[in-house]
């Protein structure tokens, strides 16, 4: 298991990084950070390629995120970074360069560090394009889609990055409904060729309208990562023309996608989102096709 550094460790990284071998160049920051698996797929991609390099956790507060970027700035000794919760947004203010991409998704999850600049990036968005292809064949563009959660962080990026995609008819939904007036103004913003976008309250009818109209159901809450919690949605309120992508990645099978399938649906897990998200910071720290199964072999088995 990946070893877990504070900040304390990165200020004198001279010394606790000389003890590592191989050399660690690589990380995920979060808050908490232990749970993360981030490491592993990472790791067993770097040792499949030669790398001589190794992948670590980095436990930094919210607070410590600008001193820990300056760091990394500074001292070169990272070639790159994850970024998770809560620094996706955070991060986003900290580099010194931000892809056009993420700007427009409002979060960076991937840093690159490259002759003291930081380069800021968002693979969440590719990720789930690429799993969503992987999954159900199927491209985001031309698609009625609903994004479930589009107010929270992740929802957010997804719900931008398949706007930008040309998706067909894009509907927002969140429990709390006010968080996505914003994004549908962003949206309507993008200008001509923009897709329609609609944000709609959580209520049974006006989801059931929707849902009515909708190729792609992509879950972006956080409803069903514990065990027992419930679906979001009413069973009665999935029929057998979706397909259902749950970005949860903790259970094989999510409530959500067991009511889906027993709909008639098609259904899958976030696992292919966390993968191609990682599988790309890969390609944009080494500019090289990550081994992809690789990766996908070390979170089976993980149990993912
Ligand atoms: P976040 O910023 O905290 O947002 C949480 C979202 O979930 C908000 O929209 C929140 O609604 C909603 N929510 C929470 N509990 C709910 C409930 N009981 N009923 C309805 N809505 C509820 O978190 P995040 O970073 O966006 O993560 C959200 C989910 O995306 C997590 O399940 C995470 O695992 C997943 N994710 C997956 C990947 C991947 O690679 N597969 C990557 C990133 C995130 P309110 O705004 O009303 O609070």
């Amino acid at each position: 298991m990946a070893e877990v550094f504070t900040l304390r460790d990165l200020e004198q990284w001279d010394r606790v990084g000389a003890g590592l071998s191989p050399v660690a160049r690589l990380a995920v920051c979060g808050d908490p950070v232990a749970h993360s698996v981030s490491p592993a797929m990472h790791n067993a991609a770097l040792a499949a390629c030669g790398i001589e390099m190794q992948y670590v956790r980095l436990h930094l507060r919210a607070e410590e995120l600008a001193h820990a970027f300056t760091i990394l700035r500074e001292t070169g000794a990272f070639l790159g970074v994850n970024c998770t919760i809560p620094h996706k947004v955070e991060a986003l203010q900290l580099v010194d360069e931000v892809s056009s991409q993420a700007a427009l998704l409002g979060a960076v999850n991937t840093v690159r560090c490259q002759g003291n600049r930081l380069h800021g990036f968002n693979t969440d968005g590719p990720g789930l394009q690429r799993a969503v292809q992987e999954q159900f064949g199927m491209a985001l563009k031309g698609q009625r889609i609903l994004v479930l959660g589009a107010g929270g962080g992740a929802g957010r990026a997804v719900a931008m990055f398949c706007a930008l995609e040309g998706c067909r008819h894009l509907t927002l939904v969140n429990r709390t409904h006010e968080k996505t007036h914003a994004l549908a103004k962003e949206i309507h913003g993008l200008g001509k060729g923009a897709c329609e976008c609609t944000a709609v309250e959580w209520t049974e009818a006006a989801l059931a309208d929707a849902l009515r109209e909708t190729d792609l159901l992509i879950n972006c809450t956080a409803a069903g990562m514990k065990a027992g919690e419930a679906s979001p949605l009413p069973a009665r309120l999935l029929h057998d023309r979706l397909s259902v992508y749950d970005t949860i990645y903790t259970a094989h099978q999510t409530p959500l996608m067991v009511e889906a399938v027993a709909a008639g649906a098609r259904a899958a897990n976030g696992l292919s989102m966390l993968l191609h998200q990682g599988a790309i910071a890969f390609e944009i720290w080494f500019e090289r096709p990550a081994p992809v199964e690789v990766m996908r072999e070390a979170l089976v088995k993980l149990g993912r």
